[in-house]
C-alpha cells in the first residue's frame, strides 16, 4: 500500500482530553474520537489511546502521537502537565503492544506546529515559531524551511524561557519561565491565590455554569468576554509576559512568523493574535518587515494533523 492513500492515525494527548483522528495523505481528517485524559498514570492513558485508535476504524498503517512533555526516542522524558507520570516514560513500546501499527511519537506544541505547516496557515513559510497555550505553554520551530529539533528533539520550548529571574513558580520546578505567568495551570493558582487574598470574580461562577471540573479555556473567554476584572488583570500580565519572551525569540531566530495556538487562542481569535503582537514589538531589536502573528487555523485538528504527518513520514522514510 502506498503511504499517500493509507490512512494514518494521529492522536494528540493533551491535559484534558486525548483526540484521535483519521488524516488521508492530503491531511483531510475523516474521523473523529476524544476521551477525557485519565488521570491515574502512563496505563490508562495508553489503554484509552488505543480503544480511540480502534473506534475510529480505518485500519491505519501508522500512528503518530503528540504529548506534551519532553520526548526523545519513543521515550517520554518529563510531562509536567499529565497527572501521575514520573519519570522516563516508554511510550512507543507500550503503545505499539496495544496497537497492530508502528508508532512515532512528538511533543504536542511540535506536531500543532506541524500541522500548521503542512496543512494551515504556516504553509510555505520558513521560518516560523509556533506558540501553543493550554495546560502549559508549549513552541516548536520551523527554521530554514524544516521543522527544527534541536541536538536530542527538545528545542522550541518557549513556555520555559525565563521572563523573570527569581519569579513565580513553573511546573518545570524553575522560577520565572513565561508559563508560570501564562499557562492555564498557573492561572488557575494565581486566581485561587488572589481569591483567597480578597478578589472577587466571576470565573468560578461561570465554571460552575459551564459544567467544568477546572477553569477551562471556555470558562476563561467567558470570562474576559464579560469583563471580570481578575480574569482581565491576569491575562494582561500573561500577554505581558509572552510578548517579552516571543521578542526575545524573534531577536533570536530573525522569524517571519509566529502562530498561535491551542484552546484559549482558539476562543479569543486573532485578537489574542495582535495583542501578543502589540506585546511583543516594544523589545524586538530588527524584526523582518514581513513579520505576522497569526491564530492557527486547524484549530482542534492541528495537533491530530501533525501528529498524523509525523507518523507517516517516518514510515515513509522506513
Ligand atoms: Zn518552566
Amino acid at each position: 500500500m502506498s503511504g499517500d492513500s493509507a490512512l494514518v492515525a494521529g492522536v494528540d494527548v493533551g491535559g484534558t482530553n486525548i483526540q484521535v483522528g483519521l488524516v488521508s495523505g492530503d491531511h483531510e481528517v475523516h474521523e473523529r474520537a476524544r476521551a477525557l485524559t485519565p488521570t491515574s498514570g502512563p496505563d490508562e492513558v495508553f489503554d484509552t489511546i488505543a480503544e480511540l485508535v480502534a473506534s475510529v476504524g480505518g485500519d491505519p498503517i501508522a500512528v503518530g502521537v503528540g504529548i506534551p512533555g519532553v520526548v526523545h526516542e519513543g521515550r517520554v522524558l518529563t510531562v509536567p502537565n499529565l497527572e501521575q507520570w514520573h519519570g522516563d516514560v516508554d511510550l512507543v513500546g507500550g503503545l505499539t503492544s496495544r496497537l497492530d501499527a508502528p508508532v512515532t511519537l512528538g511533543n504536542d506544541a511540535n506536531v500543532g506546529l506541524l500541522g500548521e505547516w503542512v496543512a494551515g496557515v504556516a504553509k510555505g513559510a520558513r521560518d516560523v515559531l509556533g506558540l501553543w497555550m493550554g495546560t502549559g505553554i508549549g513552541g516548536g520551530l520551523v527554521l530554514d524551511g524544516r521543522p527544527y529539533e534541536g541536538a536530542r528533539g527538545s528545542a522550541g520550548e518557549i513556555g520555559h524561557v525565563l521572563v523573570q529571574p527569581g519569579g513565580a513558580m513553573c511546573g518545570c520546578g524553575r522560577r520565572g519561565c513565561v508559563e508560570a505567568y501564562a499557562g492555564r495551570r498557573s492561572l488557575s493558582g494565581a486566581v485561587a491565590a488572589m481569591v483567597e487574598a480578597g478578589w472577587e470574580t466571576d470565573l468560578y461562577d461561570i465554571q460552575e455554569d459551564e459544567d467544568k471540573a477546572k477553569l477551562t479555556s471556555r470558562v476563561w473567554a467567558r470570562a474576559l468576554e464579560e469583563d471580570d476584572a481578575l480574569a482581565q488583570r491576569l491575562m494582561a500580565s500573561a500577554v505581558d509576559h509572552l510578548g517579552v519572551a516571543i521578542g526575545s525569540a524573534v531577536n533570536l531566530l530573525d522569524l517571519e512568523l509566529v502562530v498561535v495556538g491551542g484552546g484559549l487562542p482558539e476562543k479569543l481569535g486573532q485578537g489574542l493574535a495582535d495583542r501578543l503582537e502589540e506585546a511583543a514589538r516594544p523589545w524586538m531589536l530588527r524584526p523582518s518587515p514581513d513579520l505576522r502573528f497569526v491564530v492557527s487555523e486547524l484549530g482542534d485538528d492541528a495537533g491530530v494533523v501533525g501528529a498524523a504527518a509525523l507518523a507517516r513520514s517516518a514510515v515513509i522514510a522506513g
